[in-house]
């Protein structure tokens, strides 16, 4: 936390505030250069020091095996709901996706664009309060892959068990990243944007099995192509170097505090304090999601009125605990307890949540 403020946003979301403070004590000049690295050529031995380190940083931390690729892609993980079709299937080839919430759609409705995209499992009939299980997915014969989202963002849904269904597995887990482990044996592709666990906007980071590569499309665009991206180390064109350099800091930090399973531990830890709090409330705080998907990363919840629910994020905001009020499609409240939100902002989010009970309640 910087000063008073716990920054419970979504996305771009709170960084840690030593990453915060190293980053501002290198900017201007670095490394007595007088310049900034992000005024030097990405070509450059400064630049390619940042790169190198914070790829290997990567593949440390979320323990990937030599056989996967990382690549640090532009385009949000908006892009990747367009590249992972177009370089994935190929003619004719059907691909389910699991509809659980605004994300999903978005990778769906894109991926119809590229390719016989099918919806597997579609959780709308059910207001999306849940993520499927295995025996719930119908698949089609002959599909290259599953696609699920392992945390939708705005229900505050997440995927504890990952679909056994004897397909490949692609997920989209820009949310959720460097939260959980990943059992990359389930996975021929993985993503998210850096701008929720990871770092600032504009860089997203994609986990590639190698031997996918070997039957992508070719017929794209250079930028398009994930063959392209592996073979140049990211560096086909310019890199976005000031995310890179920051996700390299976040993931140092992460290193220091003892790694992913520090995290998904302090995770756990974290959201049981607010789900907590809400289900000590006697209804005056509800969750709308079913008990056995509520996320662990952004938390939803009500109040019992609109306006109630108004006059909470605007008492609370001036109580220096900002960024509460849920997406605009569905209303309601979310605290997002990313990695860097440290237990005390949660502490402190559920006392005051007791006191403007106790006041309006
Ligand atoms: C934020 C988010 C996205 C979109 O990321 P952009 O970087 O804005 O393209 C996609 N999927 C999930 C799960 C997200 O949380």
């Amino acid at each position: 936390m910087i000063g008073h403020i716990a920054n419970f946003s979504a996305g771009p979301s709170t960084l840690p505030a030593s990453v915060m403070e190293e980053a501002r004590d290198q900017l201007v000049d670095y490394r007595g250069t007088g310049m900034s690295l992000i005024e030097m050529s990405h070509r450059g031995p400064y630049y390619t020091e940042v790169h190198t380190e914070t790829t290997s940083l990567a593949r440390e931390v979320f323990d990937t095996p030599d056989d996967f690729e990382v690549l640090f892609i532009q385009g949000g993980a908006t892009l990747q709901f367009s590249m992972v079709p177009m370089n994935l299937l190929g003619d004719g080839q059907p691909a389910g996706y699991v509809i659980s919430g605004s994300w999903a759609k978005k990778a769906f409705s894109d991926a119809r664009i590229y390719g016989k995209a099918y919806k597997a499992w579609d959780g709308a009939a059910e207001g999306f309060r849940r993520m499927p299980r295995s025996e719930d997915l119908q698949l089609q014969p002959g599909s290259r892959y599953l696609h699920v989202t392992s945390n939708e963002t705005i229900g505050g849904i997440q995927m504890f068990a990952w679909p056994d269904v004897g397909v490949p597995l692609v997920a989209d887990m820009s949310s959720d990243f460097m939260s959980r482990s990943i059992p990359w044996n389930l996975f021929d592709l993985v993503y998210g944007g850096a701008q929720k666990n990871l770092g600032p906007p504009g860089v997203t980071i994609v986990f590639v099995q190698r031997s996918v590569l070997e039957t992508t499309n070719r017929d794209l665009g250079a930028y398009l192509r994930y063959d392209v991206h592996a073979d140049e180390d990211s560096l086909y064109n310019t890199p976005p170097v000031f995310s890179i350099w920051m996700v390299g800091k976040v993931l140092k930090w992460v290193v220091a505090r003892g790694g992913v399973a520090a995290m998904e531990a302090a995770a756990h830890t974290k959201s049981e304090v607010l789900y907590g709090a809400i289900a000590a409330s006697d209804d005056f705080y509800r969750s709308p999601v079913e008990p056995e998907s509520r996320s662990l990363m952004n938390v939803v919840f009500h109040l019992p009125t609109e306006d109630l629910e108004a006059e909470f994020i605007a008492a609370a905001t001036d109580a220096g605990l900002v960024g509460l009020k849920g997406h605009r499609s569905v209303g309601g409240c979310r605290a997002s307890l990313y990695n860097a939100m440290p237990l005390d902002g949660v502490e402190a989010l559920v006392r005051f949540m007791a006191r403007f009970k106790a006041d309006r309640g």
